[in-house]
């Protein structure tokens, strides 16, 4: 077993050691997994008890169930790999020897790994690989031949959690009585144990993959979304799978999301008519309009509806309106009872994340991804417009402190304050915002920004996302815009929602803010603790270190 080949990532002093000898071709099991090729697992707390500093084959003893978990992912054709920091190489408490034989043991006990990264520096060392730095991430996911979106991480702490989004892996934290709290309630993803972290993946895995194709051809799909940007934004993965399954694919969206649904590849064309029993501020229902809704919808002639929504609501009332419209095959995700209003109803448990729980309705409904078009959010190419000129080069940071909801924006003084500290670290920032938000980019942008407030429509908002160097920005839509540019983003993220659903979906992202604040889990839209805790609490040096994990460099300067 070879684990001293440098391996090519080494930047700075890292030095990451892999058993590049079992790499292979790096080719990925058949038939193609939808979301996951590898399973990344942390070492001590996760696979083996925590011994400080263990030189000693003598002392490994595996977590419960192990052995029979790892079993389970090998048989389903995932690659596995350990990723852990071990400080204890540059202490000098143990030798690279003794450390080679401990994995000995491990293998012996719980099976063979295809690669073993390991950083064995300090935090004192600033490299690049000891976690939550994502370099291992990356190292791992390149010794196994896939990307490191193709990840999941498991592991006992907030550093493991931390490398894999920041690496835009996902992160499985498995508490032990070591873990603290605050690490618990910024994890997106939580098991019980192992086997349980396990169980979870499989059954993701296999959530979004069809059992069986549509019970007939589908000309012509109606998929509908109807709330806002970022929420057809991540449906964006599912609309992709059910066109690659029908001819013809036409959105019904709500005003608060046509523009984002014109950026979405796979449709072919769109119905914008608001649903008031969507709405957060719903109007009435016009008897007239719904005829008039229902009348078109007829028109279409829609062989399969696939309704989108979110956990809270209900595709109900529509299903009977498509119902009326002569529509025979609908699926929706409920879990009110449905009558006869679907034919397929699908059930999802919580915690899943948004573009996943709409991938694995695509697949109850017969569709799946195609080989080649990964589960990311994407944009159409030919819907973004040139960037709008004199920003200077790409490479930039862009501070988006709005929301539509209130208790999920960025206070103003706090993002003030953050662009004066991007600034000082040599960062170029421009401050984005709805033609509403001008008062407030206006104020931010004044302490070294630029002031873009109001001035471009989602599209050009998306063009000026793509050509920066992280977005930083709250719990809305242009985070969603900045995953589906594949733009790392610098999360800002209320915890009125979980972080698991609505956190950017597979891109390079630090969440920054109390995950623990007494506003966790209300879904309010403005905040109900006195002086909005979760994000007002951000220092803006923070921002600027995870500027620094992601890699970004201070504003093109280079
Ligand atoms: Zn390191």
């Amino acid at each position: 077993m070879r684990q001293d080949q440098e391996d090519p990532y080494q930047r700075r002093s890292a030095q990451v050691y892999a058993a590049a000898d079992r790499a292979g071709s790096g080719s990925v099991a058949s038939p193609r997994q939808v979301l996951y090729d590898a399973v990344l697992l942390d070492r001590d707390g996760t696979l083996i008890e925590d011994v400080p500093y263990n030189g000693d084959p003598e002392k490994v003893r595996p977590v419960p169930g192990a052995r029979a978990a790892l079993d389970r992912l090998r048989a389903a054709g995932l690659r596995l790999a350990v990723v852990t920091n071990q400080s204890g190489l540059a202490r000098g408490y143990f030798t690279g020897e003794q450390m080679r034989a401990v994995h000995a043991r491990v293998e012996e006990l719980l099976g063979r790994f295809d690669a073993w990264l390991v950083c064995p520096h300090d935090d004192a060392d600033g490299c690049d690989c000891r976690k939550p730095a994502p370099g291992l991430v990356y190292a791992a996911a390149r010794e196994l031949g896939t990307t490191a979106s193709r990840c999941v991480l498991v592991g006992d702490i907030g550093r493991d959690v931390g490398a894999a989004l920041a690496a835009g892996a996902a992160g499985v934290l498995v508490p032990t009585p070591v873990t603290r709290p605050e690490e618990i309630a910024a994890a997106g993803w939580v098991a019980t144990d192992l086997p349980a972290a396990v169980a979870e993946i499989l059954r993701r895995q296999q959530a979004v993959q069809p059992s069986t194709p549509p019970t007939a051809p589908v000309r012509t799909a109606l998929v509908v979304r109807s709330d806002s940007a970022g929420d057809v934004l991540v449906t964006g993965p599912a609309i992709r799978a059910v066109a690659a399954g029908a001819e013809r694919v036409v959105l019904l969206c709500g005003p608060r999301g046509r523009a984002a649904a014109n950026l979405l590849p796979g449709v072919d064309e769109i119905i914008e008519h608001p649903l008031p029993w969507i709405d957060p501020t719903p109007g009435p229902v016009d008897p007239e309009a719904m005829r008039s809704l229902t009348a078109r919808l007829g028109a279409v002639g829609v062989d399969q509806a696939v309704v989108f929504t979110s956990f809270h609501q209900s595709a109900l009332p529509l299903a009977l309106l498509l119902r009326m419209a002569g529509i025979d095959r609908i699926a929706a995700i409920s879990d009110d009872y449905p009558g006869s209003l679907l034919d397929i109803r699908h059930r999802v448990p919580g915690g899943v994340p948004e573009p996943e729980r709409a991938l694995s309705l695509a697949a109850a409904a017969g569709h799946r991804l195609p080989d080649g078009d990964e589960p990311v959010l994407r944009l159409r190419r030919d819907a973004v417009p040139p960037r709008p000129a004199g920003l200077g080069d790409p490479g930039y940071v862009v501070l988006h402190p709005g929301s539509a909801a209130s208790s999920r924006a960025c206070p103003p003084e706090v993002a003030t304050r953050i662009v004066g500290a991007l600034t000082d670290a040599g960062h170029r920032v421009l401050v984005t915002g709805g033609r509403d938000e001008r008062a407030v980019t206006a104020r931010v942008a004044a302490a070294g920004g630029t002031d873009l407030g109001g001035s471009t429509d989602l599209a050009g908002l998306a063009a000026i996302v793509a050509d920066a160097g992280a977005v930083v920005v709250g719990n809305t839509g242009p985070a969603h815009l900045a995953a589906a540019a594949g733009v790392p983003v610098v999360s800002l993220f209320a915890p009125t929602v979980p972080f698991g659903q609505w956190g950017p979906y597979r891109v390079p992202t630090v969440r920054l803010g109390d995950a623990a604040a007494p506003c966790r889990d209300t879904r309010a839209a403005s905040c109900p603790v006195p002086g909005h805790p979760c994000l007002s609490g951000v220092d803006p040096d923070e921002v600027v270190d995870a500027l620094r994990t992601l890699a970004v460099s201070g504003g093109g300067s280079q």
